[in-house]
């Protein structure tokens, strides 16, 4: 299409370096989810809510790194914070800090945990909680979700686990927003020792779990002595207290990531004492967890000041508000069209489908027209959008509700123009 085409002719150095880095890195990729074809843009810069590309554009970053640049780009607070942990206290002191109890406690006050434990990144929290609910109860099964993705490794695009799953063997795929489902697979199982789910899946992207959905499984799971594991990865920034505290639910353990370490590197698990006691190193028979970063000071640092100091429980109010209001603008004009758009908060996904239809329940049921997908990507990316393929956006701190606007404008001469009508 002539949007391929102009994409192509407005980043050729991007290009270049594309070219450059397969021959080092399959695809010339590190991170499969950043792929795009017919090849990526590749960033330079990022400052506040905007990124700057090696062609030289600059963009509004929707894509808010999949939810953990919340803060946007060097904000002042963290950098200057990062700065002074550089120079005064250093990077990895492989020894106990007092920065890691003060993270923790933060986190378990925001987020009702008992007990905490820090990793690197959200799958070895999903990793670490799943063993630590498999040596609580002596189980070996999972219930999961079809469509549900709790990192690299543990990836539930359709029915059955990912070709690179762990434990193949060991996963039971449900139903996602399928309470009858949910309570057949997790009661009838047999061994269940966990039932892990999202609140809101992020592929898809952003299909929102009902209340009556969510409130099944954790039903279900405590009918069966299962560990109930609320991944709040990407949700934990819907409110104060993530989207446990919007749905009153009560995780046994929560996994959180992303935005929570500040920007640096990070993942988490925690919740009831019992279950988190597996991990006590003053037992002999504790289960082992030893990650070289798990405390590092970046990270320590970086995501307590991030907590404290700029993503108050306000602060979280109002940011989702923001990003409400501007779903329900492109709710509105998507009526009568191919446009879709689901979400919570300021996390929301767009979707061109074939029917048309808006009560988006499971990642099954998207009939995609691939076509006006790209083409719109090719649009806001001309447009100075910077927004995943797939179609998510997650909001980026700071970023003025006129650009917001201007997204609404851009969206809506896109539908006027490609007639993209159901
Ligand atoms: N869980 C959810 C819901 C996620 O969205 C992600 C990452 O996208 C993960 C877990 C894995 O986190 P990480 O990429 O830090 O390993």
């Amino acid at each position: 299409s002539a949007a391929k085409t102009r994409f192509v002719e407005r980043n050729t150095t991007s290009l270049a370096l594309h070219n450059e880095a397969i021959k080092s890195l399959p695809g010339g990729n590190t991170r499969s989810l950043l792929h795009t074809a017919p090849f990526p843009v590749f960033l330079k810069k990022g400052e506040g809510y905007r990124v700057t590309s090696e062609d030289g554009h600059t963009y509004t970053d929707f894509v808010g790194e999949m939810t953990a640049a919340l803060y946007g780009h060097s904000h002042p607070v963290l950098a200057s914070a990062l700065i002074s942990t550089i120079q005064d206290i250093g990077l990895n002191l492989g020894g106990t800090t007092s920065l890691e109890a003060r993270h923790a406690a933060l986190l378990c006050a925001r987020f009702r945990l008992s007990r905490v434990r820090f990793t690197n990144s959200g799958t070895e929290a999903t990793l670490h909680a799943l063993a630590g609910a498999r040596a609580f109860t002596g189980r070996r099964k999972v219930v999961v979700f079809g469509g549900g993705y709790h990192g690299g490794c543990f990836s539930f695009p359709e029915d059955a686990p990912a070709e690179n799953c762990v434990d193949k063997e060991d996963w039971v795929v449900a139903t996602f927003n399928d309470p009858a489902d949910a309570k057949a697979k997790i009661e009838g199982s047999g061994d269940v020792a966990a039932v892990l789910v999202e609140g809101m899946q992020g592929r898809g992207p952003c299909i929102v779990g009902s209340h009556a959905f969510l409130h099944q499984v954790q039903a279900s799971a405590r009918a069966v002595g299962a560990v109930f594991i609320l991944d709040e990865v990407q949700t934990s920034r819907l409110s104060g207290g993530g989207l446990a505290e919007l749905e009153g639910l009560e995780p046994d353990i929560t996994t959180l990531g992303k935005w929570v370490g500040g920007g640096v590197a990070f993942g988490a698990f925690g919740g009831r004492e019992d279950i988190m006691r597996v991990y006590d190193p003053r037992d002999g028979n504790a289960l082992s967890h030893s990650g070289t970063f798990n405390n590092n000071t970046l990270a320590m640092v970086a995501g307590y000041t991030g907590l404290s100091q700029i993503y108050t429980p306000a602060v979280a109010q109002d940011f989702n508000t923001m990003g409400d209001k501007l779903r329900s603008a492109l709710q509105e004009l998507s009526q009568g069209t191919k446009m879709t758009v689901t979400g919570l908060g300021t996390i929301m996904g767009i979707h061109f489908l074939e029917d048309g239809r808006k009560d988006l329940k499971s990642y099954k049921d998207r009939n995609e027209d691939v076509e006006l997908r790209e083409l719109f990507w090719f649009e806001m990316m001309e447009e100075g959008f910077w927004i995943t393929q797939r179609g998510s956006i997650a909001l980026v701190l700071e970023t003025p509700w006129q650009e917001l606007e201007r997204f609404v404008r851009c969206v809506g001469a896109f539908l006027e123009r490609y007639g993209a009508l159901v």
